[in-house]
């Protein structure tokens, strides 16, 4: 075992404050992973706050994990010590249920292993990416290809995923009139992505403040919520809206959006139950659906997409005694457009 520097949350309510961790020696199959940058992902704010139930406090958040191999188990083939790598979201699942087959982790019918707030299979609680260092099967670390800076790369393990799995899985490219609601963390790599995969991208922000990043980032349109106007002027104008908001919507206006057989993806998980009106998807035979970040195999696709494309995030690079701070400005929907942690100021 060894005793390393983390930020942890201890309750709802109060800050994160700097405490220590302990982190396994690495078994035969483990990756030893000294962090170099984690990323501020809104999912970290949602659990801390308790808004997805009470979590198990303390809870260390961060998985946006971007760092260097210090050390690999004796069965390990393929990390090797000094190479980049990543931790997103999952640290293991069942590996045998139909989903974890499919290369599905995400979706384990047992519930998979998360990076931080579960139980590992060794009963103790996990610790996320706000710490020095972690230890995890090689299976769920994915290669950070030497073209992406680690601190750029840390962001595309939660918010990269999330948007390019629903994107390919929706089949967005040329001819695909793709809209994203909401230019946050995941929002603004959903707009380089879709760009990048031949889509063609419109922006549904609450104003119009980021519009010149926006179309900066490939999007070619840029609509403010705010204005009704919007809501009549885009009224079945889309194959596919993704929904990255961390608060509740109006579902039913955003259905309406969208063209016959058209799908809005909930990616956002806001704390309470969003009302969804039977007309809106009836009258159009639309679809409602959702998607949680991505699989392994597929997480490690979107890194060597992301690298060929020259897709990174933009972000602002932030000391860990920031956090707080920080959490408050993406409530405040105040981040251009990614907070990431230098670990090595912890
Ligand atoms: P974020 O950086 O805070 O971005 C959310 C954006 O939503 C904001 O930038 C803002 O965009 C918009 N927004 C915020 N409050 C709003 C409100 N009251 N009304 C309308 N729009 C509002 O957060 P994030 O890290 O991208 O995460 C977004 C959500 O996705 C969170 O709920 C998070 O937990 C969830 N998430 C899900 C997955 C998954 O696998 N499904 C993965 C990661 C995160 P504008 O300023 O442009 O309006
Ligand atoms: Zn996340
Ligand atoms: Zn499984």
């Amino acid at each position: 075992m060894s005793t390393v520097s983390a930020y942890a949350a201890t309750s709802a309510t109060e800050p994160l404050t700097k405490t220590t961790i302990k982190r396994r020696d690495p078994g035969p199959r483990d990756v030893a992973i000294d962090i170099k940058f984690a990323g501020i992902c809104h999912s970290d704010i949602h659990t801390v706050k308790a808004e997805w139930g009470v979590p198990n406090y303390p809870v260390v958040p961060g998985h946006e994990i971007a760092g260097v191999v210090t050390a690999v188990g004796s069965e390990v083939t393929k990390y090797k010590v000094g190479e980049h790598v990543g931790v997103g979201c999952m640290v293991n699942s069942c590996r045998e249920c139909s989903s974890c087959q499919a290369g599905l982790e995400q979706y384990c019918k047992k519930g998979p292993i998360f990076t931080y707030n579960s139980i590992d299979r060794d009963g103790t609680p996990t610790y996320g990416g706000y710490s020095q260092a972690v230890v995890v099967d090689e299976d769920f670390v994915v290669r950070i290809p030497d073209s992406l800076p680690l601190d750029k790369a840390a962001p595309l393990l939660c918010a990269g995923i999330t948007l390019y799995s629903p994107l390919r899985h929706w089949k967005a490219g040329p001819g695909t009139r793709l809209a994203i609601i909401g230019l946050g963390g995941l929002g603004h790599v959903g707009v380089k992505l879709g760009k990048a995969l031949g889509a063609e991208v419109t922006v549904l922000s609450q104003s119009l403040k980021k519009m010149e990043d926006g179309l900066r980032l490939g999007a070619t349109g840029y609509y403010a919520t705010s204005d009704p106007a919007t809501f009549k002027k885009l009224r079945s104008s889309f194959d596919l809206i993704l929904n990255t908001v961390s608060a509740n919507l109006d579902l039913g206006k955003y259905l309406n959006l969208l063209d016959v057989d058209g799908t809005l993806v909930e990616l956002g998980i806001p704390e309470h139950p969003m009302p969804v009106p039977a007309f809106g998807l009836a009258l159009a035979r639309r679809s409602l659906s959702g998607s949680n970040i991505g699989g392994i195999a597929e997480a490690q696709e979107m890194l060597n997409f992301c690298a060929e494309h020259g897709v990174t995030p933009e972000i602002e690079v932030i000391a860990p005694d920031y956090i707080n701070e920080a959490y408050e400005r993406v409530l405040a929907s105040d981040v251009r457009y990614r907070f990431v942690i230098d670990i090595s100021a912890i």
